[in-house]
């Protein structure tokens, strides 16, 4: 499979190349030029599969000859060795058995090492990028801003694969204790994943490693590299659990229609699910959650798309004011706004909304939903008042509540029990180099680190 810039189809490369060098040179977002599309026999086989087997049946299609299948149905199953559950707020999980009665399902793509579902496309990314570095002898040092969650899931991810460091910017403060926790005490000070604290804002973060990039002497001395979800190796993986998924919940309730809501930021998620659907997933409709932050949800309710400045909210990882993958999914639909609206809806909530929601669901079943998760029900139910037949229902939980404690258990008065994996960083002493701003000390740090 070969990519093309989304600015220019003439401009191509790899998998390999489009993957390591993060953005086309015309400064275009890769896009496959082809999708495969699976008949109804073949989704069949596949959807009898694994998830990890049945990803690796699909990788294939978007990755080039370095790869071979038996490479990739090793990589697949040592990434994808965690359960992807889709249960019920009481507990049920997806079974025919359960039909009529429940139709509302949340997909928890949470059960991975760092607890969000950044995990499933990091850990493709990651030894996918290490496979590469070996057969090509090269290096890569990647850069990379979080504002919680794709830190974790990227240092965790890289951790001791060959030819990559990893130096994951954060901002002071601005991380929950629970993330802050997990990105700084991954691997050892010689480790090749490092933790730097900048002594600013997420945007601080962000456009340092911008100007970073746009540093042709800095990219070319460090072969630097994004793993932000500009990348397409990113958002490719995050289409396997929508196929996969898709074809569990179609064989358990094969005459309802097929739904999924998405909590949002920078599209990378969604960008996923749509092109699974057009793969030949049996999904019907994409629900888009927003927080404050909805350049998204306003560009399907009236046609015009306009960024903004992202203001801060209980969903983080959703303080998203320009969504880096809105020219993805244009470029999907042709640059066509009824095409697009006639795939996605779109709903925005605030915090006391979304508070009121995680409390409303938490007192009825007894599910504690992360902020982000919580957006995406909220969005599901608002958008099920105007549909007058039964149809199966899948919100995507994007994160552990866990992960989000400060906030989840002063809304619920109530403590959450830690999942082992952060029980066990908790306890780990915090590793991180602290920054100013500046592109100056990222460059003097690079050069005694790199
Ligand atoms: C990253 C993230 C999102 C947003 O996903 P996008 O692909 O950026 O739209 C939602 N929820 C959580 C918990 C996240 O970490």
């Amino acid at each position: 499979m070969n990519y093309h810039s989304h600015l220019d189809p003439k401009t191509s490369a790899s998998f390999g190349d489009a993957l390591l060098a993060s953005l086309a040179p015309d400064g275009g977002l890769w896009m496959p030029d082809t999708l495969p599309h699976f008949t109804s026999e073949e989704t069949a086989v596949l959807g009898a599969k694994s998830f990890a087997d049945c990803a690796a049946e699909l990788a294939p299609h978007f990755t080039d000859e370095r790869f071979t299948k038996t490479d990739l149905l090793a990589l697949c199953r040592d990434a994808y060795n965690f359960d992807v559950p889709m249960r019920t707020p009481k507990g049920d999980v997806l079974d025919p058995a359960l039909a009529p009665v429940a139709e509302d399902f949340v997909l928890e793509l949470f059960h991975g090492p760092t607890l969000a579902f950044k995990d499933f496309a990091a850990r493709f990314m990651g030894r996918a990028a290490s496979h590469l570095m070996g057969t090509t002898k090269q290096r890569r040092t990647i850069l990379v801003a979080t504002s919680g969650d794709t830190g974790g899931a990227i240092g965790d991810a890289f951790l001791d694969q060959k030819g990559i460091k990893v130096f994951i910017l954060f901002p002071k403060g601005g991380v929950s204790k629970v993330q802050e926790q997990q990105l700084t005490t991954m691997g050892t000070k010689r480790s090749n994943v490092q933790a730097i604290c900048v002594d600013g804002t997420f945007d601080d973060c962000q456009q340092l490693v911008k100007q970073a990039f746009g540093d042709k002497a800095l990219t070319a001395k460090h072969d630097l590299m994004s793993a932000n979800s500009i990348n397409v190796g990113r958002v490719i993986p995050q289409s396997f659990y929508y196929f996969w998924t898709s074809l569990q919940a179609k064989a358990a309730y094969p005459n309802r229609p097929l739904v999924y809501s998405i909590p949002s930021g920078n599209l990378g998620n969604l960008t996923g699910g749509l092109i699974a659907k057009k793969m030949g997933a049996p999904i019907d409709r994409f629900v888009i959650g927003n927080n404050a932050n909805d350049p998204f949800v306003d560009y399907l309710a009236s046609g015009e798309y306009t960024p903004r400045p992202s203001v801060p909210t209980l969903s983080n990882a959703m303080d998203i004011g320009r969504p880096n993958n809105f020219p993805r999914i244009l470029s999907l639909y042709d640059e066509d706004y009824d095409k697009v609206r006639d795939v996605c809806w779109g709903a925005s909530f605030s915090d006391v909304e979304t508070e009121r929601h995680i409390r409303r669901v938490y007192t009825e079943t007894g599910y504690i939903m992360c902020p982000h998760t919580a957006v995406g029900h909220l969005a599901m139910e608002k958008f099920a008042e105007d549909v007058d037949r039964p149809f199966t229902r899948i919100t995507v939980g994007t994160a552990h509540p866990a992960k989000f404690a400060d906030s989840v258990e002063r809304i619920l008065h109530t403590d959450i029990p830690l999942p082992a994996p952060l029980a066990k960083a908790m306890k780990k002493k915090k590793r991180m180099h602290v920054m100013a701003p500046t592109l100056d000390a990222l460059s003097d740090y690079l050069a005694d680190n790199a």
